[in-house]
């Protein structure tokens, strides 16, 4: 099993520029954030507490989180994946590696000015309970501290590649194009 990341904050851009990342380099997409909305909707036990956390900008405890992206890994046939928004916190990460037992070849990370990525998330129109400004704001606290300690982790391990997130989406996606390098067009 072979997988990517994409990291960047509330509106940066990670499900628009995975979506074209996915189909230009043939992995499967796994958006962390789509599967625990998906499972609010699918009536399980946790569907509750996933919704209050989100609701409230909150991380989702990682067994929850892991569990559902290993399901989507097994159910899969491919062996190649850009896995969007997660890990989000340190104990994400932890978990993530210890559950999966695989590490990141690359890590996308998509770097915005915090008033570009309110003002994103505002006009996003999706109807999603966390795009109001009282939960962006904490989304925003959020990320800047759980978020990096796992950005510099990576930064460290020399496996991290910042872009900047400000632009059209094909601009975006130019300066996106070229880390993936070593990965063959489909
Ligand atoms: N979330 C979480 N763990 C994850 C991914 C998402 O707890 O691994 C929750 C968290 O509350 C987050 C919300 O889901 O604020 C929305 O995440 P998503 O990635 O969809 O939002 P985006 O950052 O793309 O706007
Ligand atoms: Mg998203």
């Amino acid at each position: 099993m072979r997988s990517l990341i994409c990291l960047g904050g509330p509106g940066s851009g990670k499900g628009t520029q995975c979506a074209k990342i996915v189909e230009a380099f043939g992995f499967t997409h796994l958006s962390a954030g789509e599967l625990l909305r998906r499972e609010i909707y699918s009536n399980s036990k946790k569907g509750e507490m996933i919704r209050d956390t989100i609701k409230e900008g909150k991380i989702v405890p990682s067994d929850v989180t892991v569990s559902l992206i290993k399901r989507e890994i097994q159910a899969s046939e491919n062996d190649k994946f850009l896995i969007d928004g997660f890990p989000r916190s340190e104990d994400n990460r932890v978990a993530f590696e210890h559950i999966i037992g695989a590490e990141p070849e690359l890590v996308l990370f998509l770097e915005c000015p915090e008033e570009e990525m309110i003002r994103r998330v505002l006009n996003r129109n999706q109807g999603r309970i966390d795009d109001n400004i009282e939960t962006i704001e904490k989304r925003l606290k959020v990320f800047n501290k759980l978020n990096f300690p796992v950005i510099n982790y990576y930064d460290a391990k020399g496996k991290l590649r910042k872009i900047s997130a400000v632009g059209t989406i094909e601009e975006v996606f130019e300066k996106i194009k070229p880390q993936f390098s070593a990965y063959k067009e489909t």
